[in-house]
C-alpha cells in the first residue's frame, strides 16, 4: 500500500533574484528529491513538484494536491526567502498532512567561495523562518524537520511522518464492520461513531451475524481443505478435533469473503452474539489479523480500526501488531509485570515461535463446540500499547512504552496466546498513569509503531496525544490532562 502513495516536494522561493536563480533552486530540488528516493530510506516516493513564487502559483499546488488520491502529503523547504504572506491561501486550502523539511542544500559554509550571491542562493535558515512563523500563525498542524538532507536520522524522521500521512489517508478511506453491538453493560468500547467518523474517517457499520452464518454456510469442503493444508504448513496441530480446526477455517473463509465484498478492512464481534455459529472465531480471527484486517473483541470498533490503521501504516517494517488487553499483573517486587492475552484473538504475527493449534473449551458466551485457537508465547523486545478513547466530543490517544519479555513461567494450563511485558517506567508507575488517562483495557500492541509514528498520526488527525514514556511521572502527567482537557474544549 505504501507504493500507492507520493509526497509532493513544493520548494519555496520568490522573483526578486532572478531567473538564472530560479533554475539552479529548481534543478537541485528535483536532484534532491532524487537523492533522497535512491537512498533506500523511505517508504514512499517523493515528488518534485514545483519552485513556488507566488501566491496563485502556491494556491494551485495545494488545490492540486488536495485532489490528487496519489498525493498522500505535502512536504515544504525554503531554498531562499520566500514571503510567506503568499503562502496564507495556499496553506489555508491544503487539506492534506503538511511537512515543513528545514534544510539546505549545502552541508558546509564554503569559507572562501562564500559572497552576497551565495548568500541570496542559499538562505534557507532564513527563508525557513520565515515559513514557521506563518505557518505558527495560521496553527496548522504540520511536522517540523530539521537537519541535512542527506542525514540518516533526517531520513528516517521524514520517513516515520511519511508512514503516518499515509497511515492518515487509510484512515479516512476506512470501513469496520461489526458483527453484533458491543458488550453488555461496558463502557470503553462505546464512543461516538458519527464523531469519530468526522474526525477519522472510520465508517462504522453493523451486519447481521445471520448474513455472515449464511456466507459461511456456502463455503465448499474442498475450500476447507485448501485452506485447512495452509494451517498444516504454518503452525503445529496439537489436538485431534479436526472439526473445530475445519470450522474455524469456513469462520475465516467467510467472514473474509463479507469484509472484502464491503471493502472492510477491520471488523470486531462479541461472544454474547453468536447466533448460529458453533464457535466464537479464535483461529480464524487470528489468521484475519495476520493478514492486515484490524479487529475488536467485544464489539469494540475503535480498537478494531486502530489496530488495522497501525498494521497498515507499518507495512514492511517486521516485529508485529495485535489486538491485545490487559489481564493480569505479576507483583513480585524487581519482577514486575502485565501479563496480556484474550478469550482467544491475539495475531500470530508477534508469537516467538511456531504457534500451536489447539481446541479447548470456552464457558463464556454461546460457544456450543470448543473453539480452536492458535497458542504461543510473544516475542520479546521493546514495543508499545496504543488506545483510543471517547472523552465525549473528543478522542484521545494514548500510548505507552513497553519491554516485552519472554514469559517468565511457562503456564501450561494457559489455553491463550499471552505476552508478557513491563510497561515503562515501570509497572506500578505506568499502569498507574494509564488508568490516570482513562486508556482502555483493550490496546493495539505493537512492535514495530512506535511513539513518533501515533504522535505524528494524532497531530495529522488532530486529536490529542498522550505519550507514557520512561520519563513520565503521574503527578506531571494528571497536569498535563487537566491542561489538555482545558485547551481541547476552545478548539
Ligand atoms: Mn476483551
Amino acid at each position: 500500500m505504501l507504493k500507492d502513495y507520493e509526497f509532493w516536494f513544493v520548494v519555496g522561493s520568490q522573483t526578486l533574484y532572478g531567473q538564472d536563480v530560479l533554475d539552479t533552486v529548481a534543478a537541485r530540488a528535483a536532484e534532491m528529491a532524487n537523492v533522497m528516493n535512491d537512498s533506500g530510506k523511505l517508504p514512499c516516493k517523493i515528488v518534485y513538484k514545483c519552485t513556488a513564487k507566488s501566491s496563485d502559483e502556491i494556491l494551485n499546488v495545494a488545490r492540486e494536491a488536495n485532489y490528487d488520491a496519489r498525493c498522500a502529503g505535502v512536504i515544504v523547504w525554503m531554498h531562499t526567502f520566500s514571503p510567506a504572506k503568499m503562502w496564507i491561501d495556499g496553506l489555508c486550502t491544503l487539506q492534506k498532512p503538511y511537512c515543513h523539511l528545514a534544510t539546505q542544500y549545502n552541508r558546509e559554509i564554503p569559507d572562501k567561495e562564500i559572497d552576497m550571491d551565495f548568500m541570496n542562493l542559499n538562505q534557507a535558515a532564513h527563508g525557513d523562518r520565515e515559513h514557521g512563523y506563518i505557518a505558527a500563525r495560521l496553527r496548522m498542524p504540520r511536522k517540523v524537520i530539521m537537519g541535512y538532507w542527506q542525514d540518516e536520522d533526517v531520513l528516517d524522521e521524514l520517513g516515520v511522518w511519511m508512514r503516518a500521512a499515509v497511515g492518515a489517508a487509510f484512515s479516512r478511506a476506512l470501513k469496520v464492520m461489526r458483527f453484533g453491538d458491543n458488550m453488555r453493560e461496558v463502557a470503553v468500547t462505546e464512543g461516538d461513531k458519527v464523531g469519530t467518523q468526522i474526525k477519522l474517517g472510520w465508517q462504522v457499520n453493523t451486519w447481521a451475524v445471520g448474513d455472515l452464518v449464511e456466507q459461511m454456510n456456502a463455503v465448499s469442503e474442498k475450500e476447507i481443505d485448501a485452506l485447512y493444508s495452509e494451517y498444516e504448513k504454518d503452525y503445529d496441530i496439537a489436538t485431534e478435533n479436526t472439526e473445530a480446526i475445519r470450522y474455524q477455517a469456513r469462520e475465516e473463509i467467510g467472514i473474509k469473503r463479507m469484509l472484502d465484498s464491503e471493502g472492510c478492512r477491520a471488523f470486531s464481534n462479541t461472544f454474547q452474539d453468536l447466533y448460529g455459529m458453533e464457535q466464537l472465531p479464535g483461529l480464524a480471527t487470528q489468521r484475519l489479523m495476520a493478514q492486515g484486517y484490524g479487529y475488536g473483541g467485544e464489539g469494540d470498533w475503535k480498537v478494531a480500526a486502530l489496530t488495522s490503521v497501525i498494521k497498515a501504516m507499518t507495512e514492511g517494517l517486521g516485529g508485529g501488531t495485535t489486538f491485545m488487553e490487559d489481564y493480569t499483573y505479576h507483583l513480585t517486587p524487581g519482577a514486575e509485570y502485565s501479563l496480556g492475552a484474550h478469550m482467544l484473538e491475539v495475531c500470530p504475527s508477534v508469537a516467538a515461535g511456531r504457534p500451536r493449534i489447539e481446541t479447548h473449551h470456552l464457558g463464556i458466551g454461546m460457544n456450543r463446540k470448543d473453539p480452536a485457537r492458535l497458542v504461543f508465547e510473544g516475542r520479546a523486545g521493546r514495543g508499545t500499547v496504543c488506545s483510543i478513547i471517547d472523552m465525549g466530543g473528543r478522542l484521545r490517544m494514548i500510548a505507552q512504552d513497553i519491554e516485552a519479555v519472554k514469559p517468565i513461567m511457562e503456564m501450561p494450563n494457559l489455553p491463550v496466546a499471552r505476552v508478557m511485558w513491563k510497561p515503562l517506567p515501570d509497572l506500578k508507575t505506568g499502569a498507574n498513569c494509564w488508568i490516570l488517562c482513562g486508556g482502555a483495557h483493550h490496546t493495539v500492541l505493537s512492535y514495530a509503531a512506535d511513539a513518533r509514528l501515533l504522535s505524528d498520526w494524532a497531530r495529522i488527525m488532530d486529536i490529542e496525544f498522550v505519550h507514557i514514556s520512561k520519563d513520565t511521572r503521574p503527578d506531571e502527567l494528571e497536569r498535563e490532562l487537566f491542561l489538555n482537557d482545558l485547551a481541547w474544549k476552545f478548539k
